[in-house]
């Protein structure tokens, strides 16, 4: 996947707390962030902006309605109504397996991704699992714990200044990139996004299952992907007995009917096939350097 260049982030294994055994269905809570969410929403206003810049965005109604049809079944779920983040789907054109959502909830699906799952409830996983990471806030999780001397300051300056928030976080070293803090997880956020990705599913009436499938899918040699599922799996590293989690989770949710399709999932493979994905842009040019010293 093409990166806005960013200099600087650096991940750190941030250790959420292995979730205590439970009866019933694990239940997270945001840890701690020096964001409110109002800024997580603002920082994903900006860079979304800066990913359709970088990115070629896919404007076919087929594709997008069928995302966002898939998209607002999970919105409905009771973890994504209740954090009130503004969640939308977009499709870029990306031959890598992956899919990636910005702080405050806007997706970028590629189409790689949509060539890749074998049914809709596969989709849906992926797409729960990113919602999960927004619901959790993981990624200004991750970047107020990196940044606790700096990362106050830099938001009050964003917040009394004109600065833009991209724009502040940048002097710190916070921005979109390869492994940047806001979108590579720790293995504990991974655990956490598939178990509450499969409580989205299952609402929304597709079997949890599906995610475990895929993801063993994606990591299983001699399946011809891959070259395209390196992105995926670095800044979503395997959590240790990943598809056992899913389904001891699945097995203590409450009873769904699953088996939900939309039906339209043949029509988007149908068009996706035939989307070309154009070369990667190159990069850009570096902002011109002051010539006085
Ligand atoms: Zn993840």
């Amino acid at each position: 996947m093409k990166r806005i260049v960013l200099a600087g982030a650096i991940a750190v294994a941030v250790s959420f707390g292995t979730p205590s055994f439970a009866q019933g269905p694990h239940h997270f809570q945001p840890g701690f962030n020096l964001f409110s969410k109002q800024q997580d929403v603002q920082l994903g206003e900006e860079s979304a902006s800066q990913v359709r810049k970088q990115m070629t965005v896919i404007s076919d109604p087929v594709l997008t309605a069928y995302v966002n049809r898939v998209g607002k079944r999970l919105v409905a779920s009771q973890e994504a109504t209740e954090s009130g983040f503004p969640f939308s789907f977009e499709v870029v054109a990306d031959p890598s397996i992956n899919a990636f959502a910005l702080p405050g909830g806007h997706m970028f699906i590629n189409t790689g991704l949509l060539r890749a799952v074998d049914s809709e409830a596969q989709l849906a996983g992926v797409m729960g699992h990113e919602m999960s990471h927004v619901i959790l806030r993981h990624g200004t999780n991750q970047a107020s714990k990196a940044n606790l001397i700096q990362l106050p300051v830099a938001l009050a300056a964003q917040m009394s200044g004109k600065n833009s928030m991209m724009g502040q976080l940048a002097q710190i070293g916070i921005g979109l990139g390869a492994n940047s803090v806001l979108l590579k997880f720790s293995r504990n956020a991974e655990s956490q996004a598939d178990l509450m990705g499969s409580h989205l599913m299952s609402e929304a009436g597709y079997d949890p299952m599906e995610m475990a499938h895929f993801f063993n899918k994606l990591g299983s040699p001699g399946k011809g992907m891959a070259g395209n599922v390196a992105q995926f799996m670095s800044d979503h590293p395997n959590p240790d007995n990943r598809e056992r989690a899913i389904e001891q989770e699945a097995r203590v949710l409450p009873q769904q009917k699953y088996g939900y399709e939309s039906g339209e999932f043949k029509r988007m493979k149908e068009v996706v096939a035939r989307i070309h994905e154009p070369a990667p842009k190159p990069p850009q040019p570096p902002a011109p350097q002051s010539s006085q010293q």
